[in-house]
């Protein structure tokens, strides 16, 4: 019958000053709720997030259009179409480059096989981690999308290949890089 008494007395008056013990231990921790979207903490360096397609250092495109991507992706969540560079309008080095290229991120899981398929390092993964939306069509991302931004000393294809003496030196880098806002000339001559 005492013990009976005695659990009472615990249930009645201990449990509950437990329960707040929790609480005030708590209170005097370091907070760590995130106000996000208001404060945006920085993701880990190898975050993978959204798709970029990369440039050379004179603005041609790095897609060959060769698939591989869209071959390795498990989502099946890109497309390519690819088409053939002309003399009087190159997009690429090579002899090909993407003409299509969506990445359907309603699909996509963010994995990055798509990246460790590309045989020219023209698709990588960007930190950027913001991909919601209120529609589907918008979450199919164009190759306008995906494309890198051209920085100084580069320019909007189509365009001839503008560095180096030839296409071994442009695809070795052998070739004085143009410097920010400096206008560069055609293969072989940096103007
Ligand atoms: S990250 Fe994965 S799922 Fe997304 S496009 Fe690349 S391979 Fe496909
Ligand atoms: S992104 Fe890379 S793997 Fe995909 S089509 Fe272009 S070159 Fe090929």
């Amino acid at each position: 019958m005492a013990e009976k008494k005695d659990k009472t007395l615990k249930e009645q008056f201990i449990d509950p000053v437990a329960g707040f013990g929790v609480t005030f231990r708590t209170m005097f921790k370091k907070v760590v709720t995130e106000q996000y979207p208001f404060e945006k903490l920085p993701t880990a360096p190898r975050f993978h997030g959204r798709h970029q397609l990369n440039r050379w250092p004179d603005g041609l495109e790095k897609c060959v259009g060769c698939e591989l991507c869209a071959w390795a992706c498990p989502a099946d969540a890109i497309y390519v179409e690819g088409a053939g560079n002309t003399d009087e309008e190159r997009f690429s080095p090579g002899e090909r480059y993407g003409r299509v290229y969506q990445i359907n991120y309603l699909r996509c899981i963010l994995c990055g096989l798509c990246i460790e398929a590309c045989p020219t390092r023209a698709l990588t993964m960007t930190n950027e981690y913001e991909l919601a939306d209120d529609n589907r069509a918008d979450l199919i991302y164009e190759k306008s999308d995906l494309l890198a931004p051209l920085l100084p000393g580069m320019e909007q294809p189509p365009h001839p290949m503008r560095l180096g003496d030839d296409e071994g030196a442009y695809y070795r880098g052998q070739y004085a890089a143009p410097a920010p806002g400096e206008k560069i000339g055609t293969t072989g001559e940096q103007a």
